[in-house]
């Protein structure tokens, strides 16, 4: 661990150096707080953290990040420490032998069934195709009622199951409900206001934010091992809620990813967008191309495959009903806990993008 230089009083504590406590410490530092960053990993940026890998392409450690936003405050925000490059994102699904676009779109459809359809044609065949459900309860509900059976088994069952360790019906409707279907042929992920990457990488924007004379960082540093000895006057916490009450009501479920990098050295370009989808083949959900991400040329090019699994670092909380009911509970003993907050993804237990993490925090320091 690095030597804590001001430990004579802080004002805040924050426990992890990602959006969540990056963006609180920099509010609070700029309001004239003394803040103190600690975070177990030896760097920052939390799941967005990237880096050069030996070949000198910019990739990100912790699987794919793309940046979109509605919201002008956190755009404004996270401006104030990078410049933007313009990106839009782009999906295909490897289904029967085709690169199909997800969302499902009208080329999808079109392609997928051989047919020819314009945009009111593709709203009859999902008409047709679709199965209503009422009330929206399950993940399956709400994409057999948005599509139907077979684009359900083509795209989302098989997805979800390796995604998720877990049946579509048992996932909250919430999941399938953040993926639109569209009978356009927009072909872009997200629909969101602002899209873009932070033209020199997330760890460059998150080096800026927490340069600043009112912050300290400690990297290496875990708050188990010193949560009784810094003296402080508020402790944020952006780690996994139930580790902070040591899991005195049982664990929360957590979905964690094995990330394998690879440097292609004779490719170019591997595939023709950022991310292809594997719904029904591999152990593996997805290949991500950085070079499309990031706009940078090399002669080779850096994929990441993400292969889901149940153990190792918590990456997303599992949006189930029963998990839900006990995140509540410990949301009752942080609502308890004296002089201290729970902000973002882990804190909170929340299926949070990274501009809603930035929200939430800028509205906890507002
Ligand atoms: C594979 C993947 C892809 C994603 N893609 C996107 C995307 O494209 N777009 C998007 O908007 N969002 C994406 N997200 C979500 C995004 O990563 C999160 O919204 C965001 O990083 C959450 O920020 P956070 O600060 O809440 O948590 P984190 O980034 O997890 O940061 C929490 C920090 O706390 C530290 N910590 C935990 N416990 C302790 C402890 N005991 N002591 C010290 N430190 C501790 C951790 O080391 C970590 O650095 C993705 C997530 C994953 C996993």
């Amino acid at each position: 661990m690095n030597s804590i230089k001001g430990q004579g009083g802080m004002d805040d504590l924050i426990v992890g150096a990602g959006f969540a406590g990056a963006t609180c410490a920099r509010r609070l530092a700029d309001a004239g707080h003394r803040v103190l960053v600690i975070d177990k990993r030896p760097h920052v940026g939390g799941n967005a953290f990237d880096r050069r890998d030996e070949h000198g392409l910019l990739v990100h450690e912790y699987g794919p990040h793309i940046f979109h936003t509605n919201s002008e405050k956190v755009f404004a925000f996270l401006s104030r420490f990078t410049e933007w490059r313009a990106y839009e994102h782009r999906v295909v699904a490897a289904v029967e032998g085709q690169l199909l676009p997800i969302p499902i779109n009208r080329t999808t459809i079109n392609r997928l069934y051989g047919l020819d359809l314009d945009e009111a044609g593709v709203t009859e065949f999902l008409a047709r195709a679709r199965m209503p459900r009422e009330p929206l309860r399950t993940s399956e509900d709400v994409v057999l009622n948005a599509v139907g059976p077979d684009l359900c088994d083509k795209f989302f069952r098989g997805y979800t199951r390796k995604q998720w360790g877990l049946e579509l019906g048992e996932l909250s409707a919430g999941v399938a409900a953040r993926i639109p279907t569209r009978t356009n042929d927009d072909d872009r992920y997200f629909a969101d206001r602002f899209q873009a990457m932070p033209a020199q990488g997330y760890t460059r924007m998150f080096e800026r934010m927490l340069d600043h004379p009112n912050i300290e960082l400690s990297l290496g540093c875990d708050f188990n091992a010193v949560r009784h000895s810094i003296v402080r006057r508020r402790t944020i916490y952006t780690g996994p809620i139930d580790e902070y009450f040591e899991h005195r009501l049982g664990k929360l479920p957590y979905r964690s990813l094995r990330f394998e990098h690879e440097h292609l050295k004779d490719t170019v370009q591997l595939q023709p967008v950022g991310t292809v989808n594997y719904p029904n083949d591999h152990a593996y959900t997805r290949i991500t191309e950085f070079k499309h991400l990031t706009g940078e040329t090399h002669a080779g090019t850096s994929i990441v495959r993400e292969f889901p699994c149940a153990q190792g670092d918590p990456y997303y909380p599992i949006p189930a009903a029963d998990n839900e009911s006990l995140y509540k509970r410990y949301e009752a003993l942080a609502d308890a806990e004296p002089d201290t907050v729970f902000v973002g993804r882990l804190a909170q237990y929340r299926y949070y993008n990274m501009d809603q993490v930035v929200a939430a925090a800028l509205a906890l320091t507002d």
